[in-house]
């Protein structure tokens, strides 16, 4: 049998069980797929003992996707204009560490809203853990400008420097003179998340009405941002579809089978998380 994990700490509310569970069960392998709570202090140990152990690979998530980053030695490209490792898998008996987020964002927008990629000025609210993937994603994607706005002034400035001169910093307050120059807006903040404070949600009336509205949040499926968005009339596309794209180059290294992301899934995976 083929073992592979997710681990994090935390590691309960992963959703990640149930969509390999899914796959595993769909396509009749002889597999598994399960959480491991592994704390901070014996997680570089983990990852050393990983090419002798059980397992074929796993994912990971927070707080542990810098610390695979900076303990491996074999990365695949999005890894390294991340800075982080979401997917771990053995070759040649050496760990190796990618990173699916980026390709799992773009999967989505292509999915339901091919258009995205005809877009050349995008717009990212928010400069956390998240961002960097969605900005590797977007300068990919081929963006000419991309305008990160976050909070905290600094952090965007810092993640602009980082990706270079297509991106750019800027302060919360002057999100409506730049929005309606925007093509695509991301949300990547914890806004509109259940149990989060909305009062920064930016006023979504000064877009133009051609602009793509996303947000990387799917609980709620619709948040705040995508709401506000539908009630203009504007394009929109939930976050759930980046968190199934996002495991699919995974299971595929795993276990051969390259999984397909399906409406009966997404129903799945929103059934169970509700
Ligand atoms: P993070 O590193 O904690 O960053 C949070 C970001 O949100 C920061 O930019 C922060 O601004 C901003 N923020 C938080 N509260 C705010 C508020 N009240 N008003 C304005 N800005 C606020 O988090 P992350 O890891 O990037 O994750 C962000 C979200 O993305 C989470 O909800 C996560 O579940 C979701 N996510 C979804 C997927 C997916 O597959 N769909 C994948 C990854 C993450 P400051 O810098 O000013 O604090």
């Amino acid at each position: 049998m083929k073992k592979a994990f997710v681990t994090g700490w935390p590691i309960s509310h992963s959703k990640s069980p149930m969509l390999h569970g899914f796959w595993i069960d769909h396509y009749g392998i002889n597999a598994s797929y399960e959480p491991l709570g592994v704390e901070p202090e014996n997680f570089q140990k983990f990852l050393k003992d990983l090419p002798n152990s059980e397992f074929v690979g796993g994912n990971v998530t927070i707080p542990h996707k810098e610390i695979a980053f900076e303990n491996l030695t074999k990365l695949d490209d999005a890894a390294k204009a991340i800075g982080a490792v979401n997917t771990l898998w053995i070759e040649s008996e050496i760990l190796c560490g990618g990173n699916t987020d980026a390709y799992g964002f773009s999967a989505n927008l292509d999915e339901f809203a091919p258009e995205w990629r005809d877009g050349k000025t995008a717009m990212v609210l928010g400069a956390g853990g998240a961002s960097r993937a969605i900005v590797h994603s977007l300068l990919e994607a081929g963006f000419e400008k991309i305008l990160i706005v976050n909070r905290t002034y600094e952090r965007a400035q810092k993640l602009a420097n980082q990706f270079g001169d297509n991106c750019s910093a800027h302060n919360w307050a002057d999100l409506p003179d730049l929005m309606p120059r925007t093509d695509l807006i991301v949300n990547t903040t914890s806004i509109g998340m259940a149990g989060t404070d909305a009062s920064m949600m930016p006023d979504l009336s000064v877009l133009s009405d051609n602009t793509i509205v996303t947000d990387i949040v799917y609980s709620p499926l619709e948040t705040p941002f995508l709401k506000s968005a539908n009630e203009r009339g504007l394009k929109t596309v939930d976050g759930l579809g980046m968190l199934l794209h996002q495991a699919v180059p995974g299971f595929e290294k795993w276990f051969g089978i390259r999984p397909d992301v399906t409406p009966q899934l997404r129903k799945l995976i929103l059934e169970l998380s509700a």
